[in-house]
C-alpha cells in the first residue's frame, strides 16, 4: 500500500561527487544516481520522487556540503517537530 511521502529531498548536481553513499544509506531506497553527467564528469544522485520520510540520514552522510536538501513534510493535524518545516520549506536542522 502506497503511503503519502513524509520528505523530499534535491540534489544540487554540480554539487554531488556521485560517490554513492546517500543512495546506499536511504533506507527506503528512493534515491539513485542518475546516467548524466555534471561538470565534473560524476553521476549525480536523483530522487525517485517518492517514499522519502524526511529521516535526513542522506544528508548526514553525504560528503559535500549543500549538496542534499531535506524537505519534511508538515503532519496534518499535528503539532511540528521542532526540526520539522512547513511544507515546503527546509527544515532548520538539516
Ligand atoms: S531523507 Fe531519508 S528517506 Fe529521504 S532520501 Fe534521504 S535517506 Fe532517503
Ligand atoms: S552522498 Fe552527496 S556527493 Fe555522494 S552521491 Fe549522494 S549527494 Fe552526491
Amino acid at each position: 500500500m502506497a503511503v503519502q511521502a513524509r520528505g523530499k529531498v534535491t540534489v544540487d548536481v554540480e554539487e554531488c561527487k556521485g560517490c554513492g553513499l546517500c543512495v546506499e544509506s536511504c533506507p527506503p531506497k528512493c534515491l539513485e544516481l542518475g546516467s548524466e553527467l555534471n561538470a565534473y564528469g560524476a553521476h549525480p544522485a536523483h530522487y525517485t520522487g517518492q517514499d522519502c520520510t524526511g529521516c535526513g540520514i542522506c544528508f548526514y552522510c553525504c560528503p559535500e556540503p549543500g549538496a542534499i536538501t531535506v524537505y519534511r513534510v508538515k503532519a496534518k493535524a499535528k503539532a511540528v517537530a521542532p526540526v520539522a518545516a512547513q511544507e515546503g520549506e527546509h527544515a532548520a536542522a538539516l
